[in-house]
């Protein structure tokens, strides 16, 4: 039984909904050092996948994850939702990739493994990933289902038909087993997926989930893959800034008001204690922690 502990480390704020080199210096100085030392403590390897952007940002951030000896993966190199690689071009997608699987390699050695910004990402994404000399994805959420109020959600629908057990990603359909060299390694998910996120709203339904993956695991040596973002460990202070993405009121409540609170629910130094519960029910659950490379070779051997 695999549990492969991922991070994406990029420089959005979530109090201020926006990137900027304020957070990433952030993330580097707070964010990390706090993640870093719990996963020490737990005494497992992890993969963190870089935005290009944060690694010129705040380049020092990558030699600190790789100085604890986790893997260094890819999060695109723009993370601005106009860069959402499912909007963007064949070609436009191979730039964006290549740019930076180059900043990134530059800072850390090879790397092999991709997690799509917002989880976006379509056909051709598969194309450019190959071309561009990754092995793995893991940016599926299979039977998660995304509700109507987030961006790209209607697309996402597709993934209550994805598989479970991770497959190679076919050209036509990211949802449906093919012929690529890309192995998805989907993220955990039942309705709800099996993220920081989750976890910080709803720890309640986050065991819930958690009991039925970790018995999925046992019976059908499915992985158990959570997701965790180091900007959700950060402190926070001041007033923080909602989006209004419509103009309609109860869609405005729904969507931006009752959103907005559960998005800072658990900010900080407490999304780790949770995190740190999870850590420790996996271990004593028997779970092997490895990597997604680690994880990817094993599959293929
Ligand atoms: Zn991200």
């Amino acid at each position: 039984m695999y549990f492969l502990m991922t991070n994406d480390v990029e420089s959005f704020s979530i109090p201020l909904n926006r990137y900027d080199a304020e957070t990433a210096e952030k993330v580097y100085k707070q964010g990390l050092p706090r993640l870093l030392d719990l996963y020490a403590r737990h005494d497992i390897k992890c993969t963190f996948y870089f935005t290009g952007t944060m690694c010129e940002l705040v380049p020092d951030s990558v030699d600190l994850v790789k100085a604890h000896g986790h893997e260094i993966g890819c999060h695109s190199y723009s993370h601005a939702e106009d860069k959402a690689l499912d909007v963007l071009s064949y070609a436009e997608q191979l730039t964006e990739l290549k740019k930076a699987k180059k900043v990134i390699e530059s800072l850390a050695g090879k790397i092999e493994s991709f997690r799509a910004p917002a989880l976006r990402l379509n056909g051709d994404t598969v194309k450019a990933l190959e071309e561009t000399g990754f092995t793995s994805d893991s940016s599926i959420c299979p039977q998660r289902f995304d509700g109507p109020f987030t961006f790209g959600s209607k697309r996402k629908l597709k993934w209550l038909v994805a598989p479970r057990k991770p497959y190679f990603l076919s050209y036509e359909s990211i949802t449906r087993k093919g012929n690529s060299k890309i192995l998805e390694i989907p993220i955990s998910a039942l309705l709800f997926s099996f993220t920081g996120t989750v976890m910080r709203r709803s720890p309640v339904i986050t065991k819930l989930l958690q009991n039925y993956l970790f018995f999925e695991a046992k019976r059908t040596e499915k992985p158990v893959v959570f997701l965790f973002h180091p900007n959700e460990c950060l402190d926070f202070s001041g007033k923080a800034v909602p989006t209004r993405r419509t103009t309609n009121f109860f869609e405005h409540l729904f969507a931006d008001v009752i959103r907005q609170k559960l998005k800072l629910k658990n900010l900080g130094t407490n999304s780790l204690k949770l995190l740190d519960e999870i850590l420790a029910s996996a271990s004593e659950y028997g779970f092997e922690f490895v990597t997604a490379s680690e994880y990817t070779k094993m599959y293929k051997d």
